[in-house]
Order: C-alpha cells, then sequence, then structure tokens
C-alpha cells in the first residue's frame, strides 16, 4: 500500500532543513525532498555575518548543518519535484518516475538567481553575489559592478555605492543616483572574467576591471510547479502563518519574496512547519 506523509517538505536548503526539523520535533511523519542538500547558495556564502551565532563562511556553515542534520537523524530524500497536485484531500508530489504523497506540502524551493551571463556560475561566491545587503560590505573601498533587472533596485545599488568605491550600474532604463561613485552604463553585460577572483566585467561596448560583480535580479515565478498557486512575480503569496491560497499547501524562505536572507528561511520554516501540523489537526477532526 502506498505510503502517505504527514507533510512533504519540497526543497533541500534552510527553509526546507528548518521545517523538517520542526516537524520531527512535532512528531510528523515527514518527507524533506530535495535535488541538493543546502546546495549552492549555502556553500558559496563568502562569509555568513548576519544568522545569530554563527561566525564563519558558507563552507563552514554548510558543515556545521550538516553536523546537525546528523546529529537530529533528519532525513532527506535526494530528487527534484516536477509536479505537485492537489488530489480530493491529498497532495501527490511527483519526482518522476516516482510518486509521493502527503496530507499537507511546505513549498520551500527558493529563487533560481542564476542567469546566462558567461562566467556567471564559474564566479559565484568568488566575486559574483547575487546579495547587496549580505555581501556588500565585503567590497569596501573596491571597484564593482551592479547589474540591475529592474528599477526595483536601485536602492540595492545605492547601498553598495556606500562601501564600494565606485559602482558601474548596468541597467536597461533611465535611472538618478544619489551617490555621486554610481555609473550609469547602458552597455550590455556578456561575460564576467578573472582568475580565482571576479577581475574584469566584459560589455558589448567595453572592460571594466571591477572586484565584484552584482546581479540584481527578479526570479522565476513558482506557479509552474503547483497549478493553481497564486503568486506575485517570482513569490508564493502567503500569509503570516506561510499558508498559500492552496489549502493545505505552505511556502517558507526565498519563494515567498525579499529579503532573501538564511535567518528568515529559518524561522518561516518553523513557523510553515507548527501551521502545518495545526491544519492537520484540523482536518482530522472533519
Ligand atoms: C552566493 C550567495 C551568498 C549568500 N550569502 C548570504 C549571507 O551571508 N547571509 C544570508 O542571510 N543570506 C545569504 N544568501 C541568501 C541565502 O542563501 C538564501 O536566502 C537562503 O539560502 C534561502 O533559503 P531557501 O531554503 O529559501 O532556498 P534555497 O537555499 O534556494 O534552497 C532551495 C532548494 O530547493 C531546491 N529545489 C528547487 N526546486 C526544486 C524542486 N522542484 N524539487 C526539489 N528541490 C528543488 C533548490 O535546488 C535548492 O537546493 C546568499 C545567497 C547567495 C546566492
Amino acid at each position: 500500500m502506498e505510503h502517505i506523509y504527514d507533510v512533504a517538505v519540497v526543497g533541500g536548503g534552510i527553509a526546507g532543513f528548518s521545517a523538517a526539523l520542526s516537524l520531527k520535533s512535532l512528531r510528523l511523519d515527514y518527507l524533506w525532498l530535495g535535488d541538493a542538500e543546502f546546495g549552492e547558495k549555502v556553500k558559496n556564502s563568502e562569509y555568513v555575518r548576519n544568522f545569530p551565532s554563527f561566525v564563519g563562511d558558507g563552507k563552514q556553515f554548510f558543515e556545521a548543518l550538516m553536523r546537525q542534520k546528523e546529529r537530529e537523524e533528519i532525513a532527506f530524500t535526494h530528487g527534484r519535484a516536477d509536479g505537485i497536485f492537489r488530489t480530493k484531500d491529498l497532495f501527490a508530489i511527483s519526482v518522476l518516475p516516482d510518486m509521493y504523497s502527503a496530507r499537507a506540502v511546505i513549498l520551500c524551493t527558493g529563487v533560481d538567481l542564476r542567469g546566462k551571463l558567461q562566467g556567471e556560475r564559474e564566479f559565484s561566491g568568488r566575486g559574483v553575489s547575487y546579495c547587496a545587503v549580505c555581501d556588500g560590505a565585503l567590497y569596501r573601498g573596491k571597484r564593482i559592478a551592479a547589474v540591475l533587472s529592474s528599477p526595483d533596485f536601485i536602492g540595492e545599488a545605492e547601498y553598495l555605492a556606500d562601501f564600494a568605491e565606485k559602482v558601474y550600474a548596468f541597467a536597461p532604463f533611465e535611472a538618478a543616483f544619489e551617490h555621486k561613485n554610481i555609473d550609469l552604463c547602458h552597455d550590455l553585460p556578456r561575460s564576467i572574467e578573472g582568475n580565482m577572483r571576479v577581475e574584469r566585467l566584459l560589455s558589448d561596448r567595453g572592460t571594466y576591471d571591477v572586484d565584484g560583480v552584482f546581479l540584481l535580479r527578479k526570479a522565476v515565478p513558482p506557479e509552474a510547479l503547483v497549478g493553481g498557486l497564486r503568486t506575485e512575480g517570482a513569490h508564493a503569496i502567503v500569509g503570516r502563518d506561510m499558508a498559500t491560497n492552496l489549502k493545505g499547501l505552505f511556502a517558507a524562505g526565498d519563494i515567498t519574496g525579499l529579503p532573501y536572507q538564511y535567518a528568515k528561511a529559518a524561522g518561516e520554516g518553523l513557523v510553515a512547519a507548527h501551521s502545518a501540523k495545526r491544519y492537520l489537526s484540523e482536518i482530522s477532526k472533519i
């Protein structure tokens, strides 16, 4: 007979881990599923400066999380969900060729910040960053490029200019910046080059010698994974209890919106687990 989990957590990052930790302590039968444990966003962080009690870089953060996972005996199932469907009172999670069933789901699939800039992946964590607030202070007195996908990121470029000697802001729109050390560039960024770390950004018009490149983008919408999920841009719309518009489906972490931060992801994972427990108690009374 098919096994039916109480809760399936989809996504192997901090939000998913936090949800799985809480589900275990709440004594629920959970499936924690992801295509990677913690993944690149943890391992590639140059320095984790804002997660309470932790001091170190991404690699050390990853190791600490793995130690905790082992100590708490948190089970992880490797697999990429290709569809989540609501059947009568259950969710079916497709991980081709397998199918899992759960009464509730916590969606923790993050946002995909990567694009198609040549060299971007190679230098991720070695000068390429996606988060001005996380890494801006590392570039005090340095020259950086900020690639802005929309005017929503003007504030982040200004934030970077507080630290950097010079910010080249690449934007496909007109923008006025308060900081005098921001140069607006309408060139099209093509590739990132360097040796051990980023050394330059090449555009369709020239070469910029920089120590870092910030790629400030909106992410991909999640409704492709869960039909009927209400979203706003790249993010699932949730309430304070992390509930989405679909009964029994919760979301936590970057997928629910800015700020993209470990502490927020961990907190939301915990809240979602408690909300899922409450939801299960309610449906068991019906
Ligand atoms: C280079 C870098 C450095 C950073 N440094 C900091 C920092 O210093 N401090 C800080 O607070 N924040 C930092 N951040 C932001 C932080 O990494 C994120 O806010 C956090 O990882 C979000 O956690 P999450 O669990 O929501 O999502 P993610 O970490 O993105 O995890 C989601 C996981 O789900 C997986 N997944 C996606 N779709 C599916 C699917 N269909 N099926 C199965 N699995 C799926 C993804 O592959 C991924 O492993 C940094 C980010 C980057 C990129």
